[in-house]
């Protein structure tokens, strides 16, 4: 496989990413938690300002989980931002001393097996596979692997790893480069559902490409996707220039974040949990309304104001509630919160 090619490539193309050009083991952790599930210009807008609010391990360390979900913001799946902290708190904990082993980097808060891979290849620059579902894509089709995707796919390509038939020059070609050049192969030619081999640099040498059957790797199960309905209602409470709203809780969609006051109208998902059903009837039919979706619900919002009386006559008076600051620049509400704004 001539990754000489694939690596001048990515060298050309890619090499300008910030956490690219300046390189520590801090560095790469943030971009590596940032860079799962949010694209390469998304991360790219919030990665310096990050750095600079948070430039190390003891600052990220010494931060609230509030200051450090607004610092976030804008980035979604505010999860990956406390666990975050959790990590720097372990590290810091440990003189700022980063492990050098797999088995070692897990044990850290909210380190599993890709961001330990990571932070051996791309990080440390020592052999190994930070196998997420794009290099595992990637990879399947390079060595044409058929196997279902996801956890199973993953362990096949480590143990063939591991056992000298995947990258075996892995180490003289430089693990850093390779990992991250075989990223960019799969964000850019080589997609989940778009590929590009006419223009891959990789493509003498690819598998699935020679066999004409690049749409057969990885192996995708077929699952049925479940999907519901959800109406919801969102009250919108003022006093002056602040209004009612909570703080999503650990368990909750989109925890950490602010919503207003949710209540469910009606749904055909029985087990739901995520808000309170209203008891009380509520007539919506001239309220205004947006849809959403989320995980399988597709939500139709509707927007109720209302006064504060008139809100605890509804649903009783709720310790939960807080009036807050209604700057959604200074606050962290969600996406739904902020589009109801755009509709009072
Ligand atoms: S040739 Fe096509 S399938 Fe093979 S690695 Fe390149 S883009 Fe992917």
């Amino acid at each position: 496989m001539d990754l000489g090619k694939l690596l001048k490539w990515s060298k050309a193309e890619h090499s300008h990413l910030p956490w690219r050009k300046k390189r520590s083991i801090y560095r790469t952790l943030v971009s590596e938690i940032m860079l799962q599930q949010t694209t390469v210009s998304t991360v790219l807008n919030h990665f310096e300002r990050f750095i600079k609010t948070y430039p190390d391990f003891e600052s990220l360390a010494k931060t609230s989980e509030e200051e450090i979900c607004m610092a976030w913001k804008g980035l979604g799946y505010y999860r990956r931002a406390r666990n975050l902290r959790l990590a720097a708190i372990d590290i810091a904990e440990n003189n700022s001393k980063v492990p050098t082993k797999v088995d070692e980097l897990k044990k850290i808060h909210g380190i599993g097996d890709y961001t330990a891979n990571a932070l051996i290849s791309i990080g440390r620059n020592k052999p190994a596979l930070a196998l997420d579902a794009n290099l595992e894509r990637v990879i399947s089709r390079l060595y044409g692997i058929k196997e279902d995707k996801g956890p199973k796919l993953q362990k096949k390509i480590q143990q063939l790893f591991a056992d000298g038939f995947i990258f075996p020059h892995l180490a003289k070609h430089g693990p850093r480069a390779v990992n991250e050049a075989l990223m960019d192969l799969g964000r850019v030619y080589c997609q989940a559902r778009k590929t590009d081999c006419l223009l891959c640099p990789l493509k003498e040498s690819c598998k699935a490409y020679q066999y004409d059957e690049v749409g057969k790797y990885p192996v995708v199960k077929e699952v049925k996707k479940e999907s519901f309905d959800l109406d919801v209602v969102r009250f919108v409470v003022k006093k002056g220039r602040k209004i009612l709203a909570y703080q999503k809780k650990e368990n909750e969609w989109l925890s950490g974040q602010l919503e207003l006051p949710t209540y469910v109208l009606k749904t055909n998902d029985k087990k739901l949990k995520q808000y309170p059903k209203l008891s009380k009837r509520l007539k919506v039919e001239k309220l205004k309304k947006f849809k959403t979706a989320i995980t399988k619900y597709k939500i139709t919002n509707y927007v109720c104001e209302l006064s504060e009386a008139e809100f605890e006559e509804l649903v009783g008076k709720k310790k939960k509630y807080l009036f807050v600051t209604n700057n959604i620049e200074k606050e962290n509400f969600s996406t739904a919160t902020i589009k109801t704004f755009s509709k009072i």
